[in-house]
């Protein structure tokens, strides 16, 4: 073992997998054809990996959804409501939720933007190994030494499992899904001993969560586990890897303590995991897997770097292989699938199949002591001059104090007490997707599509002075996505065809490439903006995505830090701004529904992070008059860890989603000491559902126990793009009467 990967995309190089399941669940193909693409994808990397000349390849790393629920299923973590459905059926019930089943709950993988479905647990759960073909480790395995390929599978660790998993609802107060430990760790030996029976030579036991911070008990947890994995008389070699951070000393010393063979370690993500293996006297008898080819973004490597590091870990392990610092799940499958990319800016890409040649090419480097065959990328990050220069001189990002902002706002703006309004998008209906493809493909001219573009936003404001609205909005039509729309117009990002990465279950998403210094070369939004304002009396609100989601849903450089490149994006913001201000747009929202997502996963650097992404935001919307109200939003998160950071954005107006939460989150809000307007989502636009008027009523009524009407806005939980119309405008009507119900009545 000298060379390996943690893991490798599943979707196939033309996303293979998500067409195939999607055509599954329409019923267009049946198991079986669904089968034979997915074996048949695993066999393409299985080959492709040994072609490649990588030593140890990696195995069960596929999935028809995801990894954590494939383990739910092979560990027999089923809930009751999914037992009476069998098979693929079951599994994808778990996924996806079915008539009358609602599915699993689905949240991120750590700090990425891969979401994995979240493990329901109860005191009642009895691990039970699943044999024959549903036994998929083994399946996999024996399916690919059939072809004559010795790999290694890869498990989630059974600690990582615990403490992603929930206790199911209804369970009793005291429980934690981790009191289940004993239980699911002899479900993970029998595994071992069956694997190895197959001939198994090693396993990889993914856990992750030992980058963030452990208590004591769970790190007790940890030896547990692994003393009794260890122990097992027969069973493959265990590599237990951990990846997005810094392990600390603490679970080293208990992973050393163990008889576990191999540790792998993130040296791209946490080069402070060298000093932590020195300091407890590294892994002399152990194999360190060194995660030195970054497994989630898209630069190629240094690689004589890499092989240093490698070097450097040669006295404190017994054995180094070259590795990812993490599964390549997080990259597009090929660069050689790019055609239209600048020059320059692939000169410094590699995606998974190239990160593979890369490790490959560090292994043999270091193998025979020659140097990495590749020099580091030639070219570099382009500079703007004139944007530093104006970073460089920029002063304190202020705005008026907020009782002038309010009174100002309040004077120009003359809205009502629980004003409505929506959070940006409105449905994005089969006939704007169409004209948008017809447009990228040249079918409809420029100017047509404009036009059509055009006709969607005055139909949504006419829709909006209907239901009787107080701030409006354009609808978002043009934007095929947030992150993306203004990528393609700023300078210093890029777009990729094929870049696709896996989301969730069959959703991909194609992050761009923030490559070089960011720059807006010419206004992204005033004209949408303007149009629509055109068109009535009542304040239209422009709408922006904010610095740090820009960041967290593209591949960004690694040059320089992230808080730099954020302070560009953010200026560019700041001119978007301005432009849409000068151009009478009173109401700017500034979304930032990643804010959470980047938040380190250990607490001490939490501070920092939120600093500069706070200072961001502050940068983008500072100057602004006091008669200019800036909305913020967020989604998609618990937002405890940044409930201050919310406030010191010092938005006008936050709106956030709130309707699954009853509301709670404005209590929160102003226990925190935020001071300004709230609007928490009144209804959950995940669902087609069209929740009744008096419900919307109720959850005012509550929210109004802790906030001033005129601080408490009206608003959907999130953007309605994903909604249809029917259902859109129904909500919307409730909406507005449940807020004229509480104004008269209070
Ligand atoms: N303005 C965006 C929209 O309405 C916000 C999307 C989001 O919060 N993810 O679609
Ligand atoms: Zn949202």
């Amino acid at each position: 073992m000298n060379t390996t990967i943690l893991g490798y995309p599943r979707i196939g190089a033309r996303r293979e997998l998500k067409f195939a399941t999607e055509r599954y669940w329409a019923g267009k193909i049946d198991t079986a054809e669904l089968e034979s693409t997915a074996a048949e994808l695993r066999r393409r990397t299985w080959t492709e990996l040994r072609d490649a000349g990588l030593a140890t390849i990696p195995s069960n790393t596929f999935s028809y959804y995801d990894q954590v629920l494939d383990t739910s299923v092979l560990v027999d973590a089923v809930p009751e409501r999914y037992r009476p459905l069998r098979g693929l059926d079951r599994y994808f019930a778990m996924a996806r939720g079915e008539q009358d089943v609602p599915a699993l709950e689905m949240t991120k993988w750590f700090d990425t933007n891969y979401h994995y479905i979240v493990p329901e647990l109860g005191p009642g759960t009895a691990f039970k190994l699943a044999l024959g073909e549903e036994c998929k480790p083994l399946a996999e395995y024996r399916e690919a030494k059939a072809l004559g390929i010795e790999t290694r599978p890869v498990l989630v660790g059974p600690l990582t499992y615990l403490l992603l998993a929930k206790a199911e609802p209804g369970a009793p107060a005291g429980f934690h899904p981790l009191d289940l430990v004993d239980g699911l760790v002899e479900v993970y030996a029998e595994l071992l001993e069956r694997l190895s029976g197959a001939g198994t030579q090693w396993v990889q036991l993914d856990e992750p969560a030992l980058v963030a911070d452990r208590t004591p008990e769970e790190l007790a947890v940890l030896a547990r586990v692994y003393r009794r994995l260890g122990e097992l008389p027969s069973r493959p070699r265990l590599l237990v890897a951990t990846y997005f951070g810094t392990v600390g000393a603490e679970a080293l010393r208990v992973l050393a303590a163990t008889r576990v063979e191999g540790v792998g370690l993130d040296f791209v993500t946490a080069p402070g995991n060298l000093d932590a293996l020195a300091s407890v006297g590294g892994l002399p008898r152990r194999t360190v897997v060194a995660g030195v080819v970054d497994g989630r973004n898209v630069w190629r490597a240094d690689q004589e770097r890499a092989k240093a590091t490698c070097a450097a870990l040669l006295g404190l392990a017994g054995e180094v292989v070259v590795g990812t610092s993490c599964s390549l799940l997080h990259v597009p499958v090929d660069l050689d699938a790019e055609t239209a990319l600048d020059p320059a800016v692939r000169a410094r890409l590699a995606f998974a199949r190239q990160k593979v040649a890369e490790v490959v090419a560090v292994g043999r480097a270091l193998r025979e002591d020659v140097p990495a065959a590749a020099p580091a990328p030639a070219a570099a990050a382009g500079i703007d001059h004139r944007v530093r220069a104006r970073l460089d001189m920029l002063g304190d990002a202020r705005r008026g104090d907020r009782a002038a902002r309010f009174a100002a706002q309040r004077a120009v703006l003359g809205l009502p007490p629980l004003a409505t309004t929506t959070i940006g998008s409105f449905p994005q209906t089969g006939e704007i997707r169409r004209a948008r493809a017809e447009h990228r493909a040249g079918r409809i001219s420029g100017d047509a599509y404009t036009q059509a573009m055009k006709d969607e936003v005055a139909h949504v404001i006419a829709l909006q002075e209907k239901l009787g609205l107080d701030v409006l909005v354009h609808g978002e039509p043009e934007r095929n996505d947030m992150v993306q729309y203004f990528a393609e117009q700023l300078d210093g990002y890029a777009a990729t065809e094929h870049g696709w990465v896996q989301s969730y279950g069959s959703r991909c998403v194609r992050p761009p490439i923030l490559h070089s210094d960011v720059a807006r070369p010419a206004p992204m939004t005033v004209e949408w903006a303007t149009y629509a304002q055109s068109l009535t009396t009542k304040p239209v609100k422009g709408m922006l995505t904010g610095p740090v989601t820009m960041l967290a849903w593209s591949f960004v450089r690694d040059d320089q830090p992230l808080a730099d490149t954020a302070r560009q994006v953010a200026l560019a913001l700041h001119d978007e701004i301005h432009d849409l201000e000068a151009a009478g747009i009173c109401i700017i929202q500034v979304d930032e529904p990643a804010l959470r997502e980047l938040l380190p996963l250990r607490r001490a650097e939490q501070a920092a992070y939120l600093d500069w992404a706070v200072a961001a935001f502050r940068l983008a919307t500072s100057g602004v008059a006091d008669s200019t109200q800036i909305h913020t939003h967020m989604c998609y998160s618990e937002f405890g860890e940044i409930i201050g950071a919310i406030g010191d954005l010092d938005a006008d107006v936050t709106s956030v989603e709130a309707a699954r939460s009853h509301m709670e989150l404005v209590g929160d809000l102003r226990a925190a000491g935020y001071e300004n307007g709230i609007g928490p989502g009144v209804y959950d636009i995940h669902s087609p559902r069209v929740p009744s008027a008096g419900e919307m009523e109720e959850n005012l009524r509550r929210a109004l126990q802790a906030i001033e009407p005129d601080r408490l806005w009206v608003n959907p939980d999130c953007g309605l793009k994903t909604r249809a119309y029917p259902e859109t405008e129904a909500a919307l009507r409730n909406l507005v009467a449940a807020a004229r119900s509480v104004r008269e009545t209070p």
